[in-house]
């Protein structure tokens, strides 16, 4: 299949889609409902950093966390003792709203010192001349300010994981995304780094889809998968690679792909003509 064949099948799913159920039905569709770029990017780096699970849940779980801070994110945490008060009860999976309060101060701290964490990541972007020591450097930051740490239990790693490890690190460059991509009606376009040096957020999903398209051959979920990914989406688009993260990600949802010759579930899969389950050379 060549590179051509493969743009046009995704750039097909993209056009198809209607982009307005998609941001309704997705936490970064609660990202869009803050004025302010202060709030835009805590609550985008909030929504990003629970997103595990499902949808669903994790859409009630944000807002009533949400509800609990009130109307300004950004600013409630200038007031942590209030801020862990209003989060105490607050549960998801391995978060507790300790842990909430301690991100949302360690950022809030960051953009106090900086002006904003687009600022702050342009800066250690620039010092480090690539995504993954300047994410590294990112997340220490907000960490270290929020004292987000713990000896007994997993919540605020997970939280925030280390980008110097084997991970994906899928929900921080979905963040990344949210916030460098132009605004199209998901992402907000809100810092100013170029997409080109963007990496794919990559979840079990798209690793499946992308092996499926012969994006990557890794059978593990690595950083290194996601590397592999992104290179082949930059032979489509060198200057907006992550712009097909939309339509991977919606075929992923939408079609429960088998990951095999199934006429039945792959009917009306968008890549089926550069899917290598059914592409005849
Ligand atoms: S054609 Fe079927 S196996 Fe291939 S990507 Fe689509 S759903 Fe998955």
């Amino acid at each position: 299949m060549s590179d051509a064949q493969l743009r046009d099948a995704l750039d097909a799913v993209r056009a198809r889609a209607d982009l307005a159920a998609r941001r309704t039905s997705d936490p970064v569709g609660v990202v869009h409902r803050y004025e302010d770029p202060l709030d835009r990017e805590i609550v985008g780096l909030i929504a990003a950093a629970i997103a595990f699970g499902n949808v669903k849940t994790i859409l009630a779980k944000l807002g009533d966390l949400l509800d609990r801070v009130g109307p300004s994110p950004s600013r409630a945490a200038d007031h942590p003792a209030e801020l862990k008060a209003r989060l105490r009860g607050w549960k998801h999976r391995v978060f507790i709203g300790d842990d909430l309060a301690r991100l949302l101060i360690g950022a809030r701290s960051v953009q106090l010192a900086n002006g904003s964490l687009g600022r702050d990541f342009a800066a250690k972007f620039e010092e480090h001349g690539a995504i993954r020591p300047a994410l590294a450097a990112f997340c220490d930051g907000i960490r270290d300010a929020g004292k987000l740490r713990s000896r007994t239990r997993r919540g605020p790693s997970h939280l925030l994981p280390d980008p110097r490890g084997s991970s994906g690190v899928k929900r921080l460059l979905l963040f990344l995304r949210w916030m460098v991509r132009p605004a199209d009606g998901i992402d907000l376009g809100l810092w100013s780094l170029d997409p080109a040096h963007l990496l794919m957020p990559v979840d079990t999903h798209i690793h499946k889809l992308a092996r499926n398209l012969g994006l990557t051959r890794e059978e593990r979920l690595t950083w290194r998968a996601t590397e592999e990914i992104t290179a082949a989406l930059s032979r489509l688009d060198r200057r907006d690679p992550t712009k097909y993260d939309f339509s991977l990600c919606h075929m992923g949802m939408l079609q429960r792909c088998p990951s095999r010759r199934d006429p039945v579930r792959c009917e009306g899969c968008g890549v089926m003509p550069v899917c290598r389950h059914w592409h005849v050379r």
